[in-house]
């Protein structure tokens, strides 16, 4: 069984046969051929990626506050919005407070993008590499 919904893989086989159907016929169009080609791949990681991010599990609750053990109260989802190598995904994460602290925690937050920055992990290393280059 896929994490991905029905309804989310037929969108996405429909791009598919949606970009097939508009490829030229002719040699003479291969430059317009491989920029829509490209551009549908981009269109298609992103739609996949959003489909994902809207379906896979969040993580479990964490048994207690990491500063002073109080057990977390579970405060609804937010809206995550992060700049990856595939555009731009929003994820809904859960949030966890503690009283005692009145500090909140997201433990998906961690994983899902670089430190307090709005973009994924692999995007910001493939930054990081990037920048050792030049
Ligand atoms: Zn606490």
């Amino acid at each position: 069984m896929s994490v991905i919904s029905p309804a989310g893989r037929e969108q996405l086989h429909q791009s598919l046969d949606q970009m097939i159907d508009t490829l030229p016929d002719s040699l003479a169009e291969s430059e317009k051929t491989e920029q829509l080609v490209c551009q549908w791949l981009q269109q298609m990681a992103n739609q996949t990626f959003r489909h994902w991010a809207e379906e896979a599990k969040p993580a479990e609750k964490p048994s207690s506050c990491p500063q002073c053990g109080q057990t977390l109260q579970h405060r609804g989802r937010v809206r995550l919005q992060v700049q990856t190598r595939l555009g731009v995904v929003c994820f809904l994460i859960p949030r966890y407070r503690c009283g005692r602290c009145q500090q909140d925690y997201y433990p998906d937050g961690e994983r899902l993008r670089f430190g307090s920055h709005g973009v994924s992990v692999p995007l910001a290393q493939l930054i990081c590499r990037l920048m050792v280059r030049v």
